[in-house]
């Protein structure tokens, strides 16, 4: 059996490690700090620990830090990075640079389970779960590591049917022994895994994101067969739960899609469903996939759904697409390695 990674273990497990080898307890918070503050990639790196506790580390474990097999650069400065994930296959990570933010989206399996019809990643079907290593190596394994100001979950798969590991990242980022980011700099999105959902609201302070790119029930079935389970009316009763007048965000993601979702119709009982929520509503234009006949909405239809949305007063914006030249939709990129193999 291969070693086991220490990346991604949250400090409780490195405790628990540590007594397992009988080193002293104070040498957790040391390996944690060669971790996530100091980002080594060995042991042998991990100075402040002797030479034999370095040895009995080694002997079961590796850092686990892995280097993206490929990188796809666009002319706006996007990036998108190819992870190798073993037997899994591949997943992608996108660095995004904008002016004073450095985002990373972050993927959480390796295909997804939920097939909802506009996505290439859906297609792939599902490979595996990702673990809070391979999580937390997306962000410091690309060169820009050092540049990150924010992440968000909204790269390939679904990150509530991936739910523990996603909470052990999550908390990795925002510990004092780990990044000590500020939850507000981390945003998850999800389509409306209930069960997931509600831990990920409960369990903490990061921004969420619901994909739901149609108010009405019956055609968002025909999108995403989530809304059979966890229909949409549900998932908003959970987040009306919560307080979002402070610290915390709630957005709404919404692709854009011609003839489908985006009439004046759409855009009213869409108000109608987000009425009294603090929320902002993200409009995405959709990027055409292989075999899907969906087309984007054209940009006036698009700027009067907006501004349907606006006088409602429901703050909305149209999201600049990035990445046009490096397959921007999600799970292009991995999509066309597999298709190489
Ligand atoms: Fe999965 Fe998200 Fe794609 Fe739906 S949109 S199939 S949840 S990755």
């Amino acid at each position: 059996m291969g070693k086991d990674t220490l990346l991604g273990k949250t400090l409780t497990e490195i405790q628990l490690i540590v007594k397992e080898l009988d080193m002293p307890a104070f040498s957790a918070k040391q390996i944690a700090d060669w971790l996530y503050k100091k980002k080594v990639t060995s042991i042998d790196e991990m100075s402040n620990l002797s030479v034999k506790h370095r040895l009995l580390l080694n002997e079961k474990y590796v850092v686990g830090a892995v280097k993206p097999s490929d990188a796809h650069y666009s002319k706006d400065g996007t990036v998108k990075y190819l992870f190798n994930v073993g037997e899994k296959g591949a997943i992608e990570s996108v660095y995004i640079p904008d002016e004073d933010r450095h985002t990373l989206c972050v993927s959480s399996q390796v295909g997804c389970k939920m097939g909802c019809l506009f996505c290439m990643t859906g297609k792939q079907g599902f490979k595996g779960n990702l673990s809070a290593c391979e999580i937390i190596n997306q962000m410091q394994s690309i060169n820009e590591a050092s540049l990150l100001s924010n992440v968000v979950f909204m790269g390939m798969g679904e990150p509530m049917d991936n739910i523990d590991e996603v909470l052990k990242a999550i908390e990795i980022m925002t510990a004092s022994y780990g990044y000590a980011w500020s939850p507000k700099r981390i945003t998850v999105s999800t389509i409306g895994l209930l069960p997931g959902l509600k831990r990920l609201l409960a369990e903490s302070d990061c921004h969420v994101a619901i994909s739901l790119h149609n108010a009405k029930s019956a055609e968002r079935l025909a999108l995403m067969p989530v809304e059979k389970a966890y229909p949409l009316v549900q998932v908003l009763e959970e987040i009306r739960k919560y307080d979002f007048s402070h610290q915390r965000r709630v957005s709404f993601e919404y692709i854009m899609l011609k003839g489908v979702n985006d009439t004046p119709q759409h855009a009213k009982v869409l108000k109608l469903l987000l009425k009294g929520l603090l929320c902002r509503v993200n409009l995405i234009r959709y990027h055409a996939i292989p075999g899907v006949e969906l087309e984007c909405s054209d940009e006036l239809t698009m700027i009067n759904f907006r501004d349907a949305l606006t006088g409602g007063g429901i703050i909305s914006t149209i999201r600049s697409s990035r990445g046009e030249d490096i397959f921007a939709a999600c799970g292009m990129l991995s999509t066309e390695k597999l298709n190489q193999k």
